[in-house]
């Protein structure tokens, strides 16, 4: 017979174990939009080869590890970081050449970036628009800040379809328009000429998300100033420094000053201020890694092109979006998975995207091992 502690305790966690199961009705205070609403899923990588996530495959040079423990073991954890983050502000502004006119603010990832602008703007009745397929946080955060979201539909070859998107932008006068400059989950750029009819025709804010410049190398930011309604974001998380948390957004005073006012106070931490600088003062080096992953993604497409039974998206980003055309792309997906390596199934998403999955260019052994084991599962 077990102590009688023993005994309390099995009942205790009985008892909240069954106190869970029938209070697992969503609290009614709860927003009908938010309950129907699933938790941002992020795949469990375990071992596998992880090319889900568009991250760059490359860690810090050896030899610059040490200098940058260094450095963090110099950091202040016991204090507030500084609010503005000013020296990593100066350093970011000069390295993504920010016209010395232009205002920045930096978040917690561009995703944060996104929520402050929507806060910003947010009221009922207001709307935020964006084309389809397109980076599902646009929507998740209208939704979150109770904006209506409008998606414009891409042409069959994921260009913008421009006279629907200007028809719907005269319509809807939505208060944000995103721009992912390329395009996530397709890859490709839209046409710059499209984008200013976009940016002109707009009476709401267009925001041009450069996530994945540094394997596009274009860019709007030199355009900044020349349409009082366009912001330019970027993230320092494809570079290299997803970890990290960080990303930067640039526009006009009138704008940028009133997003800093919905900003949390320290939302850029002590740790990310120092490694960031610590980064942009060895841009070299995450250049060169960007430049191997762009010399891989080009590889990458010739060998995918080459395969039977898949259609091949050309990108400019560090990932590459296919389709499926003779076995089911879910079933291709899991058996990657038994051969060891993860990537992005998309086709649940439905739509255009049906039977698509999207791999992140990896280093060129794991690039290898993906496209190996792609060619056994299709018997090519
Ligand atoms: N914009 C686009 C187009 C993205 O694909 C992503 C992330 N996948 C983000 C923004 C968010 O990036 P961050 O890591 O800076 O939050």
């Amino acid at each position: 017979m077990p102590p009688v502690q023993y005994i309390n305790l099995l009942s205790f966690c009985e008892i909240s174990t069954l106190r869970m199961l029938l209070n697992n009705k969503t609290p009614s205070l709860i927003r009908a939009e938010i309950a129907a609403l699933s938790a941002y899923h992020v795949a469990d990588p375990g071992k596998l080869i992880k090319l889900d996530a568009m991250e760059n495959p490359y860690h810090l040079p050896e030899h610059l590890l040490k200098e940058w423990l260094d450095l963090l073991s110099q950091v202040s954890l016991n204090r507030y970081p500084d609010p503005s983050a000013l020296d990593l502000s100066k350093k970011l502004r000069e390295y993504m050449q920010v016209p010395d006119d232009q205002l920045t603010i930096l978040g917690n990832g561009s995703d944060e970036l996104i929520q402050i602008m929507a806060m910003a703007v947010a009221k009922s009745g207001r709307k935020i628009l964006a084309p389809e397929p397109g980076f599902v946080m646009y929507k998740m955060i209208a939704t979150f800040v109770g904006m209506d979201y409008i998606a414009v539909p891409l042409n069959n070859d994921f260009s913008l379809d421009l006279s629907a998107t200007l028809q719907a932008v005269k319509q809807h006068q939505p208060a944000i328009i995103f721009l992912a400059y390329p395009n996530n989950p397709t890859g490709n750029l839209f046409d710059e000429e499209a984008i200013v009819d976009i940016i002109k025709t707009a009476e709401g804010l267009v925001v041009i998300d450069e996530a994945y410049h540094p394997f596009a190398c274009v860019s709007f930011m030199s355009r900044l100033g020349e349409f009082d309604n366009l912001v330019v974001m970027r993230t320092v998380s494809k570079m290299g420094l997803a970890g990290l948390r960080l990303g930067l957004l640039a526009g006009p005073a009138q704008w940028l000053n009133e997003f800093d006012k919905v900003r949390l106070p320290y939302n850029i931490n002590v740790l990310t201020q120092a490694s960031a600088g610590f980064a942009i003062d060895h841009a070299d080096v995450f250049e060169q890694q960007a430049a191997l992953i762009r010399q891989q993604r080009e590889l990458m497409f010739d060998e995918l092109n080459s395969i039977n039974g898949i259609k091949v998206y050309p990108s400019r980003a560090n990932f590459i979006l296919l389709r499926l055309e003779k076995i089911d792309a879910t079933a291709v997906f899991e058996s990657l998975k038994e051969h060891g390596v993860l990537i992005k199934n998309m086709s649940p998403a439905g739509g255009v995207l049906d039977q698509c999955l999207r791999v992140t260019v990896g280093a060129p052994e794991e690039n290898k091992i993906f496209i190996a084991s792609l060619k056994k599962i299709l018997n090519n």
